[in-house]
């Protein structure tokens, strides 16, 4: 069976979040099934890819796994720039034209290759236009027809949504500018054309497949959703455990597993010594690592900060970069608590790991989780998660392993982020929480195989 992957961004050659992770890991865990995998993916700026050859006049090859072979879309005006999708200003406003670009492409660059998939999946609003143009566009042309589209949604809350004069530049039939086709509220929505066109829908855990159905997250789509309810599925994200592994991590300062926790001590202190802290193992160490959205629940911990720290000794190291209103709010806490405090805002994946290795506790506070990949790196560090309880974040910690609040509250957070430090203080009784972390594996094997029986699916019609 041959499956073509279409992602925006794919580790190692790219990454802003999670879907850079899975694009990169759920086609090595195919590949290990026996599955024919490609991916395709523009070749921004910033992609890392010394070893990839040169293929025709704009694509360059490079591969991963055993053999997957990885297509860079190349084009200077759309993709020679900083940012993936924006810069500080925000979103880039040619985005439509962008990505449209590039779902054109990947169809296109099938044919040169003459390599014809039984199936491309999906992943996003960027790459949403390739379903729609296969069943439209496509749809009389016998190399393409025989193609099934499935697609996945990794966050409902980025659509790709353009005004109706760019309608035009997708070279699309007019009619399909309905309400039964692509137009949402007079616009353009991207992601509403991959969820019509596809022959199968997918998410990225099972809490959040129901939680998608209902208005409060379904972000206006929840209609659609329900109409192909019986096509949707919500598969658990896996994590690379091969990569992320404290046993073998080059990043941090010393390895650690199971076995020798107590060496996780030691990247406590680094972490510590490298953020300014107070060197002290004592103090317990909260970490977060994340995109600064509204989505993450950012402005829930830089409230609760002040009064954490009335409350018991404590240190915050955070990593993230995005809105301005959170990176000034943590950059003021950092200098009013300089021993407690500290912040970096950039994206900085040598750091990532070392706080994942460093901290105690990993706060998470998301108001709402499509899966979630952070808090399975921090269970995969020893690192004990703080979440609220929604969903991947609902699917992967339980007080087993964690700390859960159910009610969306300064108070409920706060309430539990103190029962944690408690918790800390009973040293025993942590070292058993961590090992129970520990002990759960998140790894891509189980939801590769559930992938691969959707394609089964698929395939036999
Ligand atoms: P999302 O995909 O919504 O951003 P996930 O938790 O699924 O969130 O995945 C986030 C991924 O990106 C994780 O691998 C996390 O370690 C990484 N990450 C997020 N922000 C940063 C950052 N500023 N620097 C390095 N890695 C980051």
């Amino acid at each position: 069976m041959r499956v073509l992957f279409c992602a925006s961004e794919a580790h190692p050659f790219v990454k802003t979040g999670g879907l850079a992770d899975v694009a990169g890991a759920l086609p090595v865990a195919l590949e290990a099934q026996g599955i024919e995998v490609s991916i395709v993916m523009p070749k921004y700026k910033t992609v890392h890819s010394p070893r990839s050859t040169v293929h025709g006049r704009d694509v360059e090859v490079a591969k991963i796994g055993k053999n997957i072979l990885v297509y860079l879309i190349k084009n200077d005006t759309y993709f020679n720039r900083e940012g993936l999708y924006g810069d500080s200003h925000g979103d880039y406003p040619d985005n439509l034209e962008r990505f449209s670009f590039y779902c054109k492409r990947v169809l296109e660059l099938l044919k040169e290759i003459q390599w014809q998939p039984d199936i491309v999946h999906c992943h996003d609003w960027q790459t949403a236009l390739i379903p729609v143009y296969l069943k439209n566009t496509y749809s009389e042309d016998t190399f393409y027809n025989k193609i099934k589209a499935i697609f996945t949604i990794h966050n409902l809350g980025y659509q790709g949504v353009f005004p109706r004069e760019e309608y035009p530049t997708l070279g699309l039939d007019g009619a399909l500018f309905s309400i039964d086709g692509l137009e949402f509220y007079h616009k353009i929505n991207l992601l509403k054309g991959g969820l019509l066109f596809s022959d199968i829908l997918t998410t990225v855990s099972p809490t959040y497949a129901k939680e998608i159905l209902t208005k409060k997250f379904g972000c206006g789509l929840e209609g659609i959703l329900h109409k192909r309810q019986k096509e949707l599925f919500g598969i658990l994200n896996g994590l690379d455990y091969g990569y992320w592994n404290p046993e073998t991590d080059t990043y941090i300062a010393k390895a650690y597993s199971g076995k020798s926790i107590e060496d996780k001590a030691i990247n406590k202190e680094a972490l510590q010594e490298q953020c300014g802290l107070a060197v002290d193992d004592r103090i317990p160490l909260l970490g977060v690592v994340g995109r600064l959205v509204e989505q993450k629940g950012i402005d829930l911990i830089v409230e609760s900060v002040d009064s954490l720290i009335t409350h018991s000794p404590l240190q915050l190291v955070a990593l993230g970069k995005g809105e301005t209103k959170y990176e000034k709010h943590l950059e003021a806490l950092a200098k009013k608590y300089p021993h407690n405090v500290s912040a970096r805002f950039d994206f900085d994946e040598p750091l990532a790991h070392k706080i994942y290795a460093g901290c105690d506790m990993f706060l998470m506070p998301s108001r709402y989780e499509p899966c979630g990949l952070a808090q399975m790196i921090a269970l995969r560090y020893g690192a004990i998660p703080i979440v609220f309880k929604t969903g991947g974040l609902a699917d992967t910690v339980s007080e087993g392993n964690g700390f859960v609040f159910e009610h969306y509250t300064e108070k409920n957070f706060l309430i539990t982020v103190k029962k944690a430090l408690t918790a800390y203080q009973d040293k025993k009784k942590w070292l058993l929480l961590i090992q129970k972390a520990l002990s759960y594996n998140f790894s891509w094997e189980v939801s590769a195989r559930e992938y691969g029986k959707l394609y089964q699916r698929l395939c036999n019609g």
